[in-house]
């Protein structure tokens, strides 16, 4: 086993397979290393061996023809002809424990009054709260966005950079516009794990991290010392904060404050006969238990139907979360055919941020150390990627 790499990733969410990805395709040597013994991170298509191979998204769901960086690493694993269009099916809303129409929360004058604000509002700065409630209304940001952004980021939505949320990204038209894979989106990591150039090892406690003079000396309690030119570090910032070495103190005093926020996601799965609920894309819940819940009815399947509970930490205890799921679905806790849990986070962003990200940039300047992660630019997968892309571009020429 060589413990010698031109470059050194830790983390194998799509981030850091992402920068994988990219320094690989240089030619050079790389080495991921993750610390759970599954790779993808937040993608996470959960798979039920015992329900024939049926899988539903405990995280990341959607893939869209604007993104432009997993696009091209689709590309370069030739996937791009295998994605699959989803399904249009809608969001519901689920509040005062009923399903109701999303059009049953907007105000519609107050959002034709307010809409032209768009084109002159300044956006950067300014939080979720207070950007969407220019720009749409103050009722409709209450009754209906703030509810649906919480869905979206997993959080309380408020105090969220309104500019980390959503941007106006070109699309490639001949791509279908929302997609996924036959086996869901941990193909795409899988994919990227499984090329020649990248080795992968899980299960890796990392005990120290070593600056040298040609690069770093990286130490795990199952692989020894392993020496790289180049670090990459894609963790979240907590992580990323106790990871960088001596000589970055001040690139860890830009990160360290930044939050992350736990989500408790249930995975249910139940037979297609036992449901009388009709399709649906899922449910942004308006003051509940549970942020959103994300069905795989995007790409039916004809004997099982799946759905991922995005919860609250600390509600609701698992039983709880379960009979609550259930009620929501409508169906008894008996027609239960697959279960499990999944602890998600995400970055919990605030004003500022980008100052942040400047003085982490400054700090990184003309070193060998890459950080990326989706806490840069916003959480989107693509997001994450032009992170990596633009970290990949500093370290090893553009
Ligand atoms: C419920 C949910 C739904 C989402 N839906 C979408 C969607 O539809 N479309 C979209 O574009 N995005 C979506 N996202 C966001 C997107 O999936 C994530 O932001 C993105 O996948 C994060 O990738 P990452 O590599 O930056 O971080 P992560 O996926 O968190 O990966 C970080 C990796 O680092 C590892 N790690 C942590 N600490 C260490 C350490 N010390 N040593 C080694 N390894 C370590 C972790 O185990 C993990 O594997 C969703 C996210 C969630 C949670």
């Amino acid at each position: 086993m060589s413990n010698d790499f031109d470059h050194i990733v830790i983390g194998a969410g799509i981030s850091g397979l992402g920068a994988a990805h990219f320094s690989a395709r240089r030619g050079l040597g790389t080495l991921v290393l993750e610390s759970s013994e599954r790779i993808g991170g937040c993608i996470n298509s959960q798979r039920f061996e015992t329900l024939s191979g049926f899988w539903t998204e405990a995280g990341g769901h959607t893939c869209f023809n604007s993104y432009g960086n997993l696009l091209s690493i689709l590309d370069d694993l030739g996937l791009t002809s295998q994605v699959q269009a989803k399904v249009k099916v809608g969001y519901s809303l689920w509040k005062d424990g009923q399903r109701r129409s999303i059009l049953s929360a907007l105000h519609p004058w107050e959002a034709i009054g307010s809409i032209p604000r768009i084109f002159w509002a300044p956006k950067a700065g300014r939080s979720v709260a207070d950007y969407y409630a220019t720009v749409f209304g103050r009722r409709n940001y209450r009754d209906l966005l703030r509810h649906a952004f919480q869905a979206v980021i997993c959080q309380p939505a408020d105090d969220y950079p309104a500019a980390a949320l959503f941007r106006r990204k070109p699309r490639r038209k001949e791509v279908v516009k929302a997609f996924t894979f036959a086996e869901g989106l941990s193909t795409i990591p899988a994919a990227i794990a499984a090329q020649e150039g990248i080795q992968v090892r899980t299960g890796q406690g990392i005990e120290a991290i070593e600056p040298q003079e040609d690069g770093f000396r990286v130490v795990t309690q199952e692989s020894g010392a392993i020496h790289c030119t180049h670090l990459t570090l894609a963790v979240p910032p907590n992580a990323a904060a106790a990871l960088l070495p001596t000589g970055f103190e001040e690139a860890r005093a830009a990160i360290a404050g930044i939050g992350m926020a736990e989500i408790e996601t249930l995975v249910l799965v139940f037979h297609t006969a036992d449901l009388d609920l009709l399709p649906l894309a899922g449910l942004i819940a308006v003051e509940d238990a549970f942020y959103s819940a994300v069905s795989r009815d995007f790409l039916p399947d004809e004997t099982h139907r799946g759905f991922a509970f995005h919860f609250r930490p600390g509600v609701l205890d698992p039983e709880a979360q379960v009979t609550h799921a259930c009620k929501v679905i409508g169906v008894g806790t008996d027609r239960i055919a697959g279960q499990a849990w999944i602890r998600n986070r995400l970055p919990a962003l605030r004003q500022g941020h980008e100052d942040l990200v400047r003085r982490l940039d400054s700090a990184l300047f003309g070193k060998r150390l890459g950080v990326t992660g989706n806490w840069f630019i916003g959480v989107s997968m693509e997001d994450a990627l032009t992170r990596s892309r633009s970290e990949s571009d500093r370290l090893f020429g553009a």
